[in-house]
């Protein structure tokens, strides 16, 4: 990088957007002493948001001046990161802003991004986080789009519904506990144990689980390739067309689940939160999205479940169906029920998901 007239060397110019209202509302305090010095000590310049309102952060990835800044640092949890790529999406040269990374500093109460790019030991170290910030490397992430009435919006981490959703929608005011919510909901929707009405239409490349292992547990072991710096040509043009119409469960290669369903959670990760590895296949830049269908097995078979579901256990389980997939569909039939897209709410009416290859951009180190 290059020096200033003082000889000092200038680092990473870095937006910096903040939620007070994320978690368990310590991201303000835990910024200003733990990461802001770090940031400044390896003479980074920041300009920094606090966010006041939702929103406020997909405003600002919507018109942010691109040419001004290295990466975004997001201090908050997966739901800031969902909103600063939806305005991505929204900015006048999409393609341009998705290619600013973005390094989140885990400071919400669902943090599966840093999970996935600080490791589950670190995954809500603010140090480790600044560190990335400040010397992490690009790396592409397929990013997903999903389209409900006509609207197309994108997901970075995971889509739920059923039981995953209501843990996290159905537990705001639990804010307070930080992620031993998701725990508490989670048993909660065991004792519920409430079917979820829908059909899940799915366009799989794979679901036998032995075939699963054997193509993407070797995969998974290489080392991710961080990528190099994108040509003008290549971040100039639109976001990419979508390639499966709302119609396209009645095309070749669609399945219908047909079996009644507890939850169905689909996306990448590993990680999801720092106690559920529900994505132990996936990849960041495959093209292709994890679903994972469960079924109404039992209430013992869910609890079985929590035993090791940290390094992605639940997988074994019957009734637990897993598939690698390019899209897929879900149709409710009833309006009762909860959507979780990146762990924040959205109406729970039909939508589809399909893959667009490393279309995000993260920092890792
Ligand atoms: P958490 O993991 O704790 O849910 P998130 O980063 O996911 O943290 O953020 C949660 C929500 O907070 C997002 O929907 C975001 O729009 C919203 N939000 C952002 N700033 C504010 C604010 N100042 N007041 C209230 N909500 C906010
Ligand atoms: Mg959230």
């Amino acid at each position: 990088k290059a020096y200033d007239g003082r000889g000092v060397k200038q680092s990473r110019r870095l937006k910096v957007l903040i939620n007070p209202h994320g978690g368990q509302g310590k991201a303000v305090s835990l910024f200003r002493k733990k990461v802001e010095p770090i940031l400044l000590t390896a003479h980074c310049s920041l300009d920094v948001t606090y966010t006041t309102h939702s929103k406020h952060a997909f405003d600002i990835a919507k018109d942010l001046s691109l040419s001004d800044y290295d990466a975004v640092v997001v201090v908050s949890g997966d739901g800031l990161v969902h909103e600063i790529l939806n305005g991505f999406a929204e900015h006048t040269h999409p393609l341009k802003a998705l290619n600013i990374p973005l390094s989140p500093v885990p400071t919400g109460s669902g943090n599966g991004l840093s999970c996935n790019l600080l490791g589950i030991q670190d995954a809500f170290d603010v140090s480790a986080a600044a560190l990335n910030a400040i010397k992490g490397r690009p790396m592409k992430t397929d990013l997903f789009s999903f389209t409900q009435s006509g609207t197309r919006r994108f997901s970075f981490l995971s889509q739920a519904i059923g039981l995953m959703a209501d843990l996290d929608i159905g537990t705001e005011h639990l804010r307070w506990m930080g992620d031993t919510r998701f725990i508490v909901g989670f048993l909660r929707g065991v004792v519920r144990y409430t079917p979820c009405p829908v059909t899940l239409s799915i366009k799989p490349v794979e679901s036998e689980k032995p075939k699963l292992i054997e193509k993407w547990q070797e995969a998974r072991a290489a080392p991710i390739s961080l990528s190099t710096d994108a040509s003008e040509e290549e971040t100039s043009g639109g976001l990419p067309p979508l390639k499966f119409d709302s119609k396209s469960q009645d095309n070749d290669g669609w399945i219908k689940f047909d079996k009644p369903l507890l939850y169905v959670y689909a996306g990448q990760g590993p990680y999801v939160g720092r106690d559920l590895m529900q994505f132990p296949l996936s990849l960041p830049d495959d093209g292709l999205i994890d679903v994972v269908a469960q079924e109404l097995s039992s209430r013992g078979d869910m609890l079985k479940a929590m035993d090791g579901a940290e390094k992605g256990s639940p997988f074994w389980l019957p009734g637990q169906h897993y598939y690698k997939a390019q899209a897929y569909r879900i149709t409710p039939h009833s309006k009762k029920g909860c959507l979780s897209i990146d762990g924040e709410a959205y109406p729970f009416e039909e939508y589809q998901v399909e893959v667009h290859p490393k279309l995000g951009t993260l920092l890792s180190m």
